[in-house]
């Protein structure tokens, strides 16, 4: 599975649609200093339902959104779309190309869609996590992120290959599940003590 293309409509710095197309062997994009560069890097990320503002450098999601420049007025939505070459079936999808969607308002709110389909944001990161591809740190190492994993503690550098491994995505259901049956639990005791109040 490889990247096919990244295409960014109004995300950032980039007002009008911008399709990058990627190889399948390594790809290097170059630049002068502020041309974009990490502006694409943050459009993957945030494509694949990147959820923290601080992570994609802004204060704000709605920082995504093209802010506008002298000649450019600002715009009111983000678009990125993501092509997938899925010709290996890695993702569990039966289709050669997968296109995952990300939409994104100035006045809030995401919207996702997969093959032009609207789809909910766990459907994109469950979709991402069973093929080994998590937006998270392993998939996309930044800037100044390989130092950090070197002189990470034992117990950080452990959290860092469980997520490669995959381990991490069954934490979080197993904790998601754990949730569910303390409230269910919970309703439960309502009921008993509500039967108990009725007999
Ligand atoms: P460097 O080589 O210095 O790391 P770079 O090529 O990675 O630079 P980026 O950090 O991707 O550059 O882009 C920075 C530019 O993007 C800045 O000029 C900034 O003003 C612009 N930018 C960021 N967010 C927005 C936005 N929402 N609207 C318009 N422009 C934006």
């Amino acid at each position: 599975m490889h990247i096919k293309s990244l295409t960014l409509r109004g995300f950032k710095s980039f007002a009008s649609a911008t399709e990058c197309s990627f190889s399948p062997a390594i790809n290097v994009i170059v630049g002068p200093n502020g041309s974009g560069k990490s502006n694409i890097v943050d459009a993957l990320a945030w494509v694949m339902g990147q959820q923290g503002a601080k992570s994609l450098r802004g204060e704000k999601m709605q920082d995504v959104v093209f802010a506008g420049t002298s000649t450019h007025a600002a715009l009111g939505r983000a678009k990125v779309t993501l092509t997938l070459d899925n010709s290996e079936g890695l993702l569990g999808i039966p289709s050669e190309e997968v296109t995952i969607e990300r939409t994104m308002f100035r006045s809030g709110g995401s919207e996702y869609a997969l093959n032009g389909q609207a789809v909910r944001l766990s459907d994109i990161q469950d979709l991402l996590a069973d093929a080994g591809v998590a937006q998270e740190d392993h998939a996309l190492v930044r800037q100044g992120r390989v130092d950090e994993i070197l002189t990470a503690n034992a117990e950080q550098r452990r959290d860092i290959l469980e997520e490669a491994f995959g381990i991490h995505r069954f934490r979080q259901r197993a904790s998601k599940s754990e949730r569910k049956l303390e409230s269910m639990k919970q309703n439960l005791h309502r009921l008993e003590d509500l039967n108990a109040e009725l007999t």
